[in-house]
């Protein structure tokens, strides 16, 4: 080889290795590889393969060389590159099916750290211009540059790829995500925060997180400034806060942050990747199922304490009671046991309703007399500021459904009416017909329940919170259980209500009459207050049985 050629080559190999190393995106490193290859050898084409999952050759990029005529090359990608005359014979195969006179070819395996990672091929046309050995060292020169290069890149879009994955999956959570650097500045921020702090990502990148997210305790307190879990030392294993952020439209949620801490190798703090769960309404579920315990178990305690002090009483031996006093205490004690019964009932109900619906015994019965019955039972311990008035035409229509079922919600409607009527007054309790369905509604002058409440009454332990919530007994079950039944029954209840004037419940159930009638539009209802719950347990057919 003359001086000059070498010169050349050296240069060309300094050159490459600079932009090699300069170069990350793969496909542009292979394109210079080959490219290179081929100048270096002074070759008529070449093309570069890189290994793939399973082992085989793939071409990644060529010289001189169509991609369409790349699959000619696949017998000689497959032959082992010791077994000589194979190569021959699939260099002379392709030769003839590319159309090109590829007379010489040089084959140099890519290694990196002992593995294969592909095979640079160059390919001459000139009669009796066979590879030198030298030649052969200079590209195994160049080769492991490539290799290293190569290897580097596909590193890097591997990496490249992966970070777009995580993008994208921390893009879709459902949960708020976040990554913060060492200084505590946000370089992350998904949908879902954006949504939880109302601040957008390109206002939220680049600032403190204690400043854009700002948990807050119920005082107002910014927990991230005063009690923030990264700054503990030690950390704890799953460092964890919770509290209020405000979405700006006002909105506040509670929200549960974890965080995934980064450790350098002395223990300093990296980064830290923040999972920021809203959590609102577990929490209200929760704060419901500890208020209904200490309801439910004062509700329960009290008509026991009522039983053993009269039964006590009864029982002493050093007294003597007259027939009047102990047939007044048993009534008490019937009375209070009722009560019991009828919690303890409800509850059941409820628990029932909860796990597998509502079983109902469907048939034909009258409502006036039902609702006569309720009223002769709980007006007398109404007292007198009460008055009561029943409405139903003589000729009401009877209806389809469960009579007892039906007494409980009536029971429960009335109870609530007098109860939540702190001066008396009058409660009415009418029938009317609509289509094919009956509509009871009870009506009261009581203290009425605002609209914001309106829709919530009917929900599992809801009690509004006024002055009546801690006077009266309740455990916010009977209207959950009211709503249970009339849907079961394939009816709608609502309120109409005004504070301080008084409320109206009606309930819809069809008529016995209906059976006979197809297909006939339910009556339109009044929009608001309409609520509609349990839709899974909702029956609308009448083998509801
Ligand atoms: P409870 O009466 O045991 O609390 P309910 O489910 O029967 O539970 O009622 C839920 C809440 O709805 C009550 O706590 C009360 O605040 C409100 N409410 C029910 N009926 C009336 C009514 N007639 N007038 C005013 N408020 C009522």
């Amino acid at each position: 080889m003359d001086r000059e050629t070498h010169l050349r080559q050296r240069e060309s190999l300094l050159r490459i290795s600079r932009a090699l190393t300069a170069q990350l995106e793969l496909d542009s490193v292979l394109t210079l590889v080959i490219d290179v290859a081929v100048e270096l050898l002074a070759g008529t084409t070449g093309l570069i393969a890189l290994r793939e999952e399973g082992g085989q050759l793939q071409i990644r990029a060529a010289t001189n060389m169509s991609p369409e005529s790349w699959p000619i090359f696949d017998a000689l990608l497959a032959t082992p590159l010791d077994d000589r005359p194979r190569v021959q014979a699939a260099l002379h195969q392709a030769s003839l099916s590319a159309d090109l006179p590829l007379r010489h070819m040089t084959a140099l395996p890519l290694v990196f750290r002992h593995t294969s990672v592909g095979v640079i091929y160059v390919f001459r046309a000139a009669v009796n211009l066979e590879f030198t050995a030298e030649e052969g060292d200079l590209l195994s020169a160049f080769a492991q540059q490539a290799a290293i290069a190569v290897s580097n890149a596909r590193l890097f879009q591997s990496v490249v790829r992966e970070k777009q994955h995580l993008a994208a999956l921390i893009e879709q959570s459902a949960d708020g995500v976040m990554i913060i650097d060492a200084r505590w500045r946000i370089t992350s921020f998904n949908r879902a925060m954006e949504q939880l702090t109302g601040t957008e990502r390109s206002a939220a990148i680049g600032r403190p997180c204690a400043e854009v997210v700002g948990i807050t305790s119920q005082e107002g307190i910014n927990l991230c400034l005063s009690d923030c879990p990264l700054q503990r030392r030690p950390l704890a294993d799953e460092p964890v806060i919770a509290g209020w952020v405000s979405s700006g439209d006002g909105r506040r949620r509670y929200v549960q942050s974890r965080y995934a801490v980064q450790l350098g190798a002395n223990g300093e703090f990296l980064g830290a990747i923040a999972n920021v769960r809203d959590i609102t309404l577990q929490r209200a579920e929760e704060a419901l199922q500890n208020s209904f315990i200490s309801v439910m178990s004062h509700e329960l305690k009290t008509p026991v304490s009522i039983i053993k002090g009269y039964a006590e009483m009864l029982a002493r031996e050093d007294a003597q009671w007259d027939l009047a006093t102990i047939r007044d205490g048993l009534h008490v004690i019937i009375d209070e046991a009722d009560r019991l019964t009828r919690q303890i009932n409800a509850l059941l109900e409820v628990s029932r309703l909860h796990a597998d619906g509502m079983r109902l015994t469907l048939r034909e019965w009258a409502l006036p007399p039902l609702a006569h019955q309720v009223i002769e039972r709980l007006a007398p311990h109404a007292g007198p500021q009460f008055s009561f008035e029943l409405r139903f035409a003589d000729d009401f229509p009877a209806v389809m459904g469960d009579e007892e079922r039906t007494r409980t919600v009536l029971e429960n409607l009335v109870t609530n009416a007098i109860k939540y009527s702190p001066d008396g007054g009058m409660i009415r309790v009418t029938g009317r017909v609509a289509g094919d369905d009956a509509v009871i509604a009870v009506s009261d002058q009581g203290i009425g329940i605002a609209a914001a409440d309106q829709a919530r009454i009917f929900g599992r332990f809801y009690r509004v919170d006024n002055r009546l919530r801690r006077e009266t007994q309740g455990a916010g079950l009977g209207l959950f259980l009211c709503r249970g039944i009339v849907e079961a029954q394939g009816g709608t209840i609502w309120v109409e209500s005004q504070p301080g004037r008084g409320s109206r419940f009606s309930f819809t159930m069809p008529l016995a009459r209906r059976q006979l009638s197809t297909d006939a539009p339910l009556p339109a209802r009044p929009a608001s207050g309409v609520v509609r719950l349990l839709e899974d347990h909702a029956s609308h057919g009448s083998d509801h049985v």
